[in-house]
Order: structure tokens, then sequence, then C-alpha cells
């Protein structure tokens, strides 16, 4: 079987979801499993509504999103009530609603995957594919109550793979959504879709993963900064990964994990270009640094926090590493990485959100701590970037034009650099680079 899944823009308009569902018939003999996002720009909107307070503004929300979805359906000449339940829902759920927690706001949310993914199988079916609209708690998701960024249950793999089996007919699952085992709406985070393929795909040991995007792949930088950018034909998982977590937007920062646990290759595609090869992530980095140049993508994320603390208690061992490490986990932290000197330690937060206040006395009784917001990450990954030399020169690129780096981390197994630069320098950084070692 082989996952397809569909981003926003993919299923953006009734132009865009004919070419998916050409995509899709043409790939029946592979047992498909389609998996969409909402149509571009209606999480965004779905978000807006839930936050207003106002009534007519709400009302004028929900006119909006109808309108998006209407249109579409005309196009395709698709029954104009097909959506009726959930506008109805949609309607009830605004006026009734009172409160904003993260709970309701994922309520709202889900009509975005719900809406389209009923478009996308009336439309395959019109076009004579026999086909499903699923939610995705239909075929299984069950989510832990993490509201806004849940991770699926252990038991969720085991019944996705039970209920895929059973059908007969192409299933279109809605990406980014999930239940709690009390039957409360869940979503995996902004992006989510993405990860949301990959349960599946891990779950049911499909031959590929594809995700079909409105870029030919996976690029050497952000095209919107770089337009020199090029696809990148082969990337490792851990490659991926990394350069996903320090903010590609191209996959959900936790796409690789099932992908990568159950050895499913998860390819990038582009829906209206799908002719190009695209980019296949594999397991096999090995192999893979044969073919790889000095540096084969970078990428920067500027929403990070960087926390240093001094203490004298560093030089009696590591016990009060262990200490951060707990505090951290106790109020749910991530820490993205990590530096170590004799009387000091650095960590990078993936946020920009304040520390919580039990985190930060914590710490503040461990040491002296100082908290920067005024840095970003870049991530370098390529075959030979921790050959002897490479660091040192692309450093010396980069502080001849007076940006200067600090807290340089290497990954163990030598296919990563991340360090961090000025926020008001990451943008030139990665242009430097780019140029330096890509685009030449
Ligand atoms: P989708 O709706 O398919 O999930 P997204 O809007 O989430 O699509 O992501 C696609 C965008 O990500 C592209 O338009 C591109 O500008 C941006 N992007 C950022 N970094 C990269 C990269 N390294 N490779 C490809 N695209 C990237
Ligand atoms: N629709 C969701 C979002 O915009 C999930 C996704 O597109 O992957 O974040
Ligand atoms: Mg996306």
């Amino acid at each position: 079987m082989r996952v397809m899944k569909f981003g926003g823009t993919s299923v953006g308009n009734a132009e865009s979801i004919q070419a998916v569902c050409a995509i899709v018939r043409s790939a029946l003999k592979a047992r498909p499993v389609v998996v969409v996002s909402a149509v571009a720009g209606v999480t965004n909107a779905l978000i807006k509504l839930a936050k207003t307070t106002s009534a007519t503004e709400r009302v004028r929300a929900q006119k909006g999103i109808r309108r998006t979805h209407e249109k579409i359906l005309k196009d395709l000449r698709l029954d104009p009530t097909l959506l009726e339940n959930e506008f109805n829902e949609l309607a009830d759920l605004s006026k009734k609603t009172k409160k904003q927690d993260k709970k309701t706001l994922d309520h709202f949310v889900s009509f975005g995957e719900r809406l389209s993914a009923q478009i996308v199988g009336a439309a395959l079916q019109k076009m004579g594919v026999s086909s499903e609209a699923l939610p995705a708690w239909e075929i299984g998701m069950i989510t832990n109550d993490e509201f806004g960024d849940a991770t699926p249950l252990p038991a969720s793999p085991a019944l996705i793979k039970k209920k895929i089996s059973a059908l007969k007919v192409v299933p279109v699952v809605t990406g980014y959504i999930g239940k709690t085992r009390k039957g409360r709406i869940t979503t995996l985070g902004r992006g989510g879709s993405d990860y949301t393929a990959a349960i599946i795909g891990a779950a049911i040991h499909a031959e590929v993963i594809q995700i079909w995007k409105e870029v030919d792949g996976f690029m050497t930088t952000d095209p919107r900064l770089v337009p020199e950018a090029r696809i990148v034909p082969e990337l490792a998982f851990e490659e991926a990964s990394e350069l996903a977590y320090f903010g590609a937007k191209v996959l959900h920062p936790r796409t690789m994990l099932p992908a990568m646990k159950a050895g499913v290759p998860v390819q990038i595609l582009n829906t209206f270009n799908p002719k190009e090869k695209g980019t296949m992530i594999v397991s096999n980095f090995n192999e893979r640094k044969k073919s790889s140049r000095v540096i084969d993508a970078l990428t920067y994320r500027k929403n990070i926090t960087v926390i240093h603390i001094y203490s004298p208690m560093f030089f009696d061992g590591n016990k009060i590493i262990a200490d951060i490490f707990d505090l951290f986990g106790d109020y749910n932290v991530n820490i993205g990485d990590i530096a170590l000197s004799v009387a000091s330690v650095s960590l990078v937060m993936d946020s920009n959100e304040p520390l919580p206040r039990q985190v930060r006395s914590g710490l503040q009784k461990m040491g002296d701590v100082t908290i920067d917001t005024r840095k970003a990450a870049i991530c370098v990954v390529g075959g030979s970037i921790n050959t002897a030399g490479v660091a040192g020169r692309m450093f010396s690129v980069l502080e001849k034009n007076r940006i200067h780096v600090e807290m340089i981390a290497q990954a163990s197994a030598g296919y990563s650099i991340t360090f961090l630069v000025k926020k008001k320098d990451a943008e030139k950084a990665v242009k430097m680079l780019h140029k330096a070692y890509i685009s030449v």
C-alpha cells in the first residue's frame, strides 16, 4: 500500500483537486491511502473564528469559510449539499462556545480537514474511483489529551492497520486530527497532516509515504528566501528530521520519527509537476554520504530561547545536569540542544514562549541564569560536513561578514552542524552559506 498526502495548496481549489484526483487514479494499483490537509487558508480562518467573541464577526467568518468550500463544490459540479452536516455542526459550535480553551480550539479547527476530505472523496467518486472520506478517528487515530499538540497512543497503529486492511475502497483520511479515548477531538500541531501520513504509513508498513506539495521537493533551503534553491534528490531520515526541527517548513518536524522506526521511505513530490522526481528520504545515511556534497541543505529557526546557567556546582559532576533535565521534563518543556563547559551549561529551547515560572525559579536555585531570546539557530546538513576544516571554513565565511557564531553543536553520527547567530543575521547567514557552497 502507499500513503499519499496532499497539502493545503494541493487541495486549494477545484483545478488542483482535479490534479490530485488524477494522481491518485494513476496510482490505484499501489492501493493508495489518501490523507488531506484543509483547503489552504481554512485552518487560519477557523482559528480566527474560534478566537473572535463578537457574534456578528463569527457569523461573517463562518460565511467566508462556507463560501470557499461552496465555490469548490460548484466548480467541481459536486452535490451542493455535501457539506451541510459539517456546516451545521460548525454553526452550532460557534453559537454555543463561550470559553476559548485548547479543547474548543481543536474542535473548531477540525472542520478544515473534515470538509476537504469530503470534497476530495466525492471528486474521486465522480471520476469513477470508489472512495470514502473518513475522519482519522474512524480509522483508529486515537491520541493522548495534549490538545493542540497531541500524540497517538501506543495502541493506535495496530488499530489503524486493522481498520485500513478491512476497507474495500480508497480512503480519503483527514490529516492533522484525532480523538482521545473519551471522544474529544484533538490536533497534532500545525502542519500535522504530514505526521498523520507518517503514522498511517508506519502502521500499515506502506511501501512509501508520499507528501505531495506545491514545491518540487525538499529544497536546499527555503525557496522564498533563496530563489536559486535547488531540489535535494535524496536525504537521510536523520538529516530531514534535523532540518524540519530547525525550521524547514516543508515537513512537520515529527513526521520522520514513525517513518524512521518502521523503515518506510518518505518522498516529497509536486502535485503541479508530478513528473519531477522530487526528494526521497531514506534510512541509509552511510550510503547517501557518497553521493552528497559538502553542504546539501540548510535552514534556520528563529523561535528559540537560549538559557545559560553558570554554577560552581558543575565542578562537582553530573548530578546538576540530571536535575536540570528533570526540571524541564516535569513541566514538559523540550530541550533542543545542549552545550556544556566546566562551569556552565547552555540549553536551546524550541520556542519563544516564556519559561514556566517553576522552571525559572528551579534553575535560579542552581546557579546564575541568563535567558536570551535574540538568537536564531542555523542547521546545516551534508555528507562531508564533519570532515576536517569544513566547519572552520564555513565559520570564517560568516565571521568575515561580521556574523558571529556561537554554541556550535555537531551530530555525533556526522550528518549535521547547528549553531547560533543573532536573529537579525539569520537570513543573511543562510543566503551567504547557500551562495558559497550550493549555488556555486
Ligand atoms: P503544504 O500545504 O503542502 O503542507 P506548506 O505550506 O506547509 O505546504 O509548506 C510548503 C512551503 O514550505 C513551500 O511553499 C516553501 O516555500 C516552504 N519551504 C521552506 N523550506 C523549504 C525547503 N527546504 N524545501 C521546500 N520548501 C520549503
Ligand atoms: N491544516 C493544518 C494546518 O494548516 C494541518 C496541515 O495542513 O498539515 O496547520
Ligand atoms: Mg504543511
